[in-house]
């Protein structure tokens, strides 16, 4: 019996979510860097209903838990996760409304993967979302994460972003009122994101496809595709990108067990096969004070650590 099955006397979770719930799952089996321990209870909801019920659930038994959506930018602990983890994989409907002019909304549910998004734009014709291309999170993690590239953000793109509460309401709110930074969005405490409208236009040159393609060939050159990762381990400080710092202190190639500093590309760490999450946070904080000691600068994370310490 694990913490959960301790912790809820009563529901059947098997038998309220057939088929959507798996219990002691090894994280590394999920995530891009592929390294985690267990995670107590995984829970898949197949529509934004269920969601809402097991966040109802989870909340009312006083369960902790965290959603994630394709896990590219996580970092499970090795002694795992407590609680419920709650994927949105399956949550992946994408709408276009109707309208008259070249304006067009695009609405996605949260689990809608963003090279799904990319390649639905490129099927419209709509512009303004080429910059995503190659970025393989989901609509969740890239609002939560603000995720970007070719320096443009995700938050340029958002009109609208509907969330949930602890008790299962939902709440629509424009961009004017949400709040993004770099790398960053501004989650209200305790609100889950469930799904986003993008404003995006026509292309009246119709090279949608061109742009995303060049930017996808440009991508698989300068990042270390081959092994297993996280993306950008830190966020680039104002004055320089975050991987020239730690190539210039030497830092590429740099290992700690079967966690390396990408030879490819500094601020990527890879998975050369057999890496722990204590290899991965070892690394990340061995490279935190040589930066700090050679170049003067704190770097700081852009990875989520997700898990018991
Ligand atoms: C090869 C590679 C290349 C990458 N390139 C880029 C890049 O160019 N630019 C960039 O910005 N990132 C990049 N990333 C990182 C990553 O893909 C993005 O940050 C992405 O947006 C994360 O989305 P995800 O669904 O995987 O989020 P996850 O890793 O699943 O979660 C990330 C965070 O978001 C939270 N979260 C996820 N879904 C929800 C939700 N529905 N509601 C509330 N919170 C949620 C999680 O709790 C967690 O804190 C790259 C990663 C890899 C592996």
């Amino acid at each position: 019996m694990n913490a959960m099955d301790q912790q809820i006397a009563g529901p059947d979770w098997e038998a309220l979510f057939p088929g959507a719930v798996y219990f002691d799952e090894p994280a590394g089996a999920h995530t891009s860097m592929g390294v985690g321990g267990k995670i107590d209870t995984l829970l898949y909801p197949e529509s934004i209903r269920d969601l809402g019920g097991m966040i109802r659930l989870l909340s009312r038994h006083g369960i902790p838990y965290a959603v994630v959506g394709n896990w590219t930018n996580l970092i499970i602990t090795d002694k795992g996760c407590r609680g419920a983890l709650i994927c949105t994989k399956n949550l992946n409907r994408i709408r276009m409304l109707p309208s008259e002019s070249a304006v067009r909304d695009v609405r996605a549910e949260a689990g809608v993967s963003l090279p799904e998004l990319v390649a639905f734009t490129v099927r419209e014709n709509l512009t303004g979302f080429e910059f995503c291309a190659g970025i393989p999170g989901s609509v969740g993690g890239g609002i939560r994460m603000n995720a970007g590239a070719y320096g443009h953000s995700i938050s340029e793109s958002v009109a609208a972003v509907t969330l949930m509460d602890p008790t299962g309401k939902t709440e629509t709110r424009k961009i004017d009122q949400l709040r993004f930074e770099y790398r960053n969005f501004h989650l209200p405490q305790g609100k889950t994101i469930i799904e986003a409208s993008f404003r995006l236009r026509e292309d009246p040159e119709k090279q949608v496809g061109d742009r995303v393609r060049q930017i996808i060939a440009e991508r698989r050159d300068k990042h270390p595709l081959q092994y297993k990762n996280a993306g950008s381990i830190f966020k680039n400080p104002k004055d320089r990108p975050a991987g020239r710092l730690i190539e210039e202190a030497g830092l590429k190639g740099f290992a700690i067990g079967d966690a390396m500093v990408s030879e490819k590309h500094g601020n990527f760490i890879v998975n050369r096969g057999r890496a722990t999450s204590g290899d991965v946070l070892a690394l990340i904080r061995y490279v935190q004070e040589r930066v700090l000691r050679e170049k003067g600068t704190d770097l700081e994370l852009e990875v989520k650590i997700v898990g018991e310490r």
